[in-house]
């Protein structure tokens, strides 16, 4: 009987084991700021440096990640260092396709099938595509075999993604996509990128705009310019600035522009800005200059 009862309870336990512990719903972040998941500069120990871009904001109550870094094992390693629980936030932004961006997105959607992720429309995009079934020229005094869908298309035609089954929405112009977080999609003119299309977020906060920018390929100005729909004043720019390899006069003429024409309060570049960039940055701005590696939490209600 003893043992009996005592197997019995023995199947109890490796039962009571068994079952997952309730889903507690995630307590919205006590904190402000911005999280560098990724990047390849900082000296944060026990953190993998690579280039790329991955962040996380906690703004407002909530938690957004913006872009996934360049590959799922460092990203996921990343993630789990700085103790960031992927299934907790509340939406996504990937800023763009470059591989820099998207790769983490195959660890996220492991952790986080479901999860909200906007990312920019673009035509036969690696985020999937739509297009009305008449989007093509017709001939209708060709023979039937030789027509596209025997000469009857489907309404819509659905193009493929690199990410089937990721909960994708497809964002153009200006959107806002929670209270005072608004998705500024621009396109870039510069040759290698052209007509890329990137989106950027731009939170509005009492002290004005925080703008965080994946690679900035249509241009920081360009960017600028499109989130004056949000706000006027900009009070922090976060992210890469793309000046990675651009001539020291260009440099300049951007970062005078930022400071004096936008007169943008702080600045914390990151990913593709460049070394000469950061120090032209840093010389500019001065105690406005945020220090931004892999690991650094930028806070957003730091005592001005
Ligand atoms: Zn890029
Ligand atoms: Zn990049």
């Amino acid at each position: 009987m003893e043992v009996f009862i005592s197997l019995r309870s023995l199947a109890g336990l490796l039962l009571w084991a068994l079952v997952p512990a309730p889903v507690q719903p995630a307590t919205p972040p006590q904190r402000s700021g911005v999280t560098i998941l990724y990047d390849a500069f900082g000296d944060r120990p026990g953190l993998s440096r690579d280039w790329g871009f991955a962040a996380l904001v906690e703004y407002g109550g909530k938690r957004v990640l913006f872009d996934t870094g360049n590959n799922a094992h460092v990203f996921a390693r990343n993630a789990r260092a700085l103790h960031v629980d992927l299934r907790s936030i509340d939406f996504v932004v990937v800023s763009h396709r470059h591989g820099d961006h998207t790769a983490g997105l195959n660890y996220l959607l492991q952790i986080n099938p479901k999860v909200k992720i906007y990312v920019p429309k673009e035509g036969f995009g690696v985020f999937g595509a739509a297009l009305p079934g008449s989007f093509f020229r017709t001939d209708s005094a060709l023979p039937v075999r030789m027509r596209y869908f025997a000469g009857v298309p489907p309404e819509e035609l659905r193009f493929g993604t690199a990410w089937p089954g990721a909960n994708f929405t497809w964002v153009e112009g200006q959107t806002e996509v929670a209270p005072g977080f608004f998705l500024v999609s621009t396109v870039s003119k510069t040759p290698g990128t052209l007509e890329l299309h990137e989106l950027s977020l731009v939170i509005r906060t009492p002290r004005g705009l925080v703008v965080l920018v994946g690679c900035s390929h249509p241009g920081i100005q360009t960017i600028l310019e499109a989130t004056r729909g949000v706000g006027e004043h900009v009070h922090l720019i976060m992210g890469g600035l793309h000046l990675v390899n651009t001539p020291d006069p260009e440099i300049q003429r951007v970062v005078g522009s930022l400071d004096h024409d936008w007169q943008v309060d702080l600045i914390a570049p990151g990913h593709c800005t460049g070394e000469p960039a950061f120090a032209a940055l840093q010389r500019a701005f001065g105690r406005r200059y945020r220090y931004a590696g892999l690991g650094t939490f930028v806070d957003l209600e730091e005592p001005e």
